[in-house]
């Protein structure tokens, strides 16, 4: 027999062994992990498919099975297999995207070194750290009628559902209502819920753990340690943990008893990997459940255009849900026209009395401005120079936090602020736009009473200042939060009740076609942080939410008024249609880089051609090649960048093309990658 074997190897696809290890002469079955050699180094595997075959000539035996590492059923390789084949990238690859290194380093489980022991991992910790507190809260089950018949529909089949519901509408409480249910079935079967921050995570699992205390659940995101990551990927694909709660990545752990699947804003481009394979944890989600006969429910309060048009062709359900569950009402919109006054001052004098209102009447004020640092460009008025990275074509960002440096966002490249152009030397430099630290400074001044809090990525990335950051929110020491969209994602503030946008209106200059969508869905998602809970009687206001924008009549500001996300996204859905764009389409990039500009030139045409070569010998004429499109940054970490788009209405053709392409893209001397249904543009 022949064991057919994956490894994490760039390049590799599938290997030969005799199916038998070498020393005990166990033999091996597809779904095992095990140790082999290639060569002359181990490396940890997996069993994919054994050939009930003589092999034409004399195979290595497998080093080693490995027991303490769960064997996954063939859902799963059937899984790793699409994901594979769906996005163009070695299946090795794909099935070790998600695998923790310490299972992955052979040293751990063979010789004295050992540190993988069954025992130590197949352990289930007992610690149910918030026992106190659940005395104190009473669970909340209770569903109103919209709610309840979401549940009812989620029941009536495996078909997915999109759950349309506006933010504080209660799709949380229908989520753990099937959880519960289910769990009340089948005591056995597991959950995966997917988020698509990490920030998130937290809350969430203390909710989790107050409503499901009985049960065994976990985290899985990048954040967590490599051995913390290790045990629960043995626990949950031995079955031992009930619950996941991740990001992305948490969309490969095996999990043999999976039966829901709970994607929360599903609309959010965080569900989709940007960096090496670049898979969608949503749309692979959807396979996966149609492939386990599992459900899904795909929740936002915004869904993508994409979900939407799943929809219209009858392949998901559509449930929503129309009114706020707390029965307190939605923020009642305002939009100012930018004065001279806020260009100077960052915000409008009207704004500033609302958020004077707002504080006085003890509650919290959110402004969400989505541009960290000081000012986005230092440019020299004479000469029209502006500082840039050295390592990218972008501009280098000021920022004041206590000295001032210039820095890059997309390599983290920093120099010292300097005062005379680096071309003239002029000293007549000026910077130009608002950042978010600039709108802190310039509040300290108009408000000097008012304690105000930044936060951006930066600061929620480090947990512990995060959490304090939190807790100082809820303690109420704080009346201001600044933030970038970070801020404004599914995090709970009891206390707020204005919510100020600015800026946003260069967000929808952005290149990407999805750019209005998605200033759409953020706005949204902004605006709901506002007034989230029934306060007491004292200090009481209605929630409000304030836009300051330079047109006050465009089409995308009067639907952001009247919070009407579905005849807006019908309008983008026909403009889409018009435009031959997703989800009218298929598309797929390939994204190429080199560190000579006319080496990736020359190769970037080269390809184009090869494309258009494979596209008439293959008669698949319904995909069209283009390029070579801009990039930005095109320079990123001192590499060119240049990119081709292939897009055909049929999917299976575009597979085809780029299929055959494979070979040819890997031995190429450049760096391509292949981004299938990309997000960013
Ligand atoms: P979403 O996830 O849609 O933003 P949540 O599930 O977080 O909404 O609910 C928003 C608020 O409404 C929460 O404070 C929650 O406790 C409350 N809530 C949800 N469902 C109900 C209900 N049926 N009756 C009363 N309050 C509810
Ligand atoms: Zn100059
Ligand atoms: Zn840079």
């Amino acid at each position: 027999m022949i064991a057919q074997v994956v490894i994490d190897l760039p390049g590799i696809e599938k290997l030969s062994y005799y199916s038998k290890t070498l020393n005990d002469l166990e033999v091996v079955f597809p779904g095992d992990w095990v140790v082999v050699e290639v060569k002359k180094k181990l490396h940890v595997g997996l069993v994919v498919e054994t050939l009930r075959e003589i092999p034409p000539y004399k195979l290595k035996g497998i080093t080693k099975r490995l027991s303490s590492i769960p064997k996954v059923d063939k859902k799963w390789i059937d899984f790793v297999i699409f994901a594979s084949r769906y996005y163009h990238r070695p299946l090795g690859q794909v099935a070790f995207n998600s695998f923790p290194s310490p299972l992955k380093n052979p040293a751990n489980f063979l010789g004295k070194q050992q540190i993988i022991d069954k025992k130590y991992f197949s352990e289930v910790s007992q610690k149910r750290p918030l026992e106190i507190e659940k005395d104190v809260v009473t669970l909340q089950w209770i569903l109103n009628k919209e709610q309840k018949r979401c549940c009812v529909r989620i029941k009536e089949n495996n078909k997915p559902k999109l759950l349309f519901g506006i933010t504080g509408s209660g799709k949380t409480r229908v989520y753990f209502s099937e959880i519960r249910d289910l769990l009340k079935e089948d005591k056995n079967s597991q959950i995966l819920y997917l988020v698509p921050e990490i920030g998130l995570t937290p809350q969430l699992k203390q909710s989790i753990e107050l409503y499901f205390p009985d049960i065994k659940q976990e985290i899985y995101t990048s954040t967590q340690t490599p051995l913390n990551r290790a045990k629960t990927w043995i626990l949950a694909s031995s079955g031992k943990i009930r619950l996941i709660l991740g990001t992305r990545i948490a969309t490969f752990l095996p999990m043999p008893a999976l039966k829901l699947i709970i994607i929360d804003e599903e609309h959010d481009s965080s569900f989709k990997q940007h960096e090496g394979f670049r898979f969608s944890a949503r749309d692979l989600s959807i396979f996966q459940a149609k492939n386990i006969n599992a459900k899904i429910i795909l929740g936002s309060a915004t869904p993508s255009l994409e979900s939407l048009a799943q929809v219209t062709k009858g392949h998901y359900d559509l449930l929503k849900l129309e009114k706020r569950a707390t029965g307190r009402p939605v923020s009642k919109v305002t939009v100012i026209k930018k004065t001279s006054f806020s260009f100077e001052n960052g915000l409008s004098e009207q704004t500033l009395d609302s958020i004077r209102k707002h504080i006085n009447a003890s509650n919290q004020v959110l402004i969400y401005l989505n541009r960290k640092g000081w000012a986005p460009v230092l440019t020299c008025t004479s000469c029209g120079w502006s500082s840039t990275c050295v390592n990218c074509s972008a501009n280098l960002v000021l920022h004041k936090n206590g000295s001032q440096i210039l820095m890059c966002h997309f390599c983290g490249y920093s120099e010292d602020r300097i005062e005379n152009c680096r071309v003239c030397n002029s000293n007549a430099l000026k910077l130009i736009g608002m950042g978010t630290e600039k709108l802190e400074e310039k509040l300290t001044h108009l408000l000097p009473n008012a304690r105000i809090l930044r936060i951006d990525r930066n600061t929620i990335q480090k947990k512990k200042q995060f959490r304090e950051y939190l807790t100082k929110i809820k303690n109420k020491e704080v009346d201001i939060l600044i933030g970038t969209q970070i801020l404004t994602k599914g995090h709970d503030f009891e206390s707020v009740t204005l919510v100020v946008a600015v800026d946003i209106e260069s967000n929808l200059k952005h290149p990407d076609f999805r750019a209005s969508e998605r200033a759409f869905q953020a706005l949204m998602q902004v605006a709901g942080r506002a007034g989230r809970h029934v306060t007491d009687s004292k200090g009481v206001l209605e929630p409000e939410f304030i836009l300051e924008v330079l047109d006050t009549d465009s089409a995308f500001i009067q639907c952001v008024t009247k919070y009407e996300y579905t005849d807006f996204a019908n309008k983008l859905i026909d403009e889409r249609r018009q435009w031959n764009l997703p989800p009218f389409t298929n598309i797929a990039i390939i994204d190429l880089s080199y560190s000579d500009q006319s080496v990736l030139k020359t190769y970037t045409d080269l390809l184009l051609g090869k494309v258009n070569h494979q596209i008439n010998i293959e008669k698949t004429k319904t995909v069209t090649a283009n390029g070579p499109l801009k990039v930005y940054p095109e320079r990123l970490k001192r590499t060119y960048r240049s990119r081709l788009i292939l897009e055909s209405k049929k999917r299976s053709d575009l597979h085809s093309i780029l299929f055959k392409l494979r070979t040819y893209l890997l031995k190429g001397p450049v760096k391509a990658v292949v981004d299938v249904d990309p997000v960013d543009f």
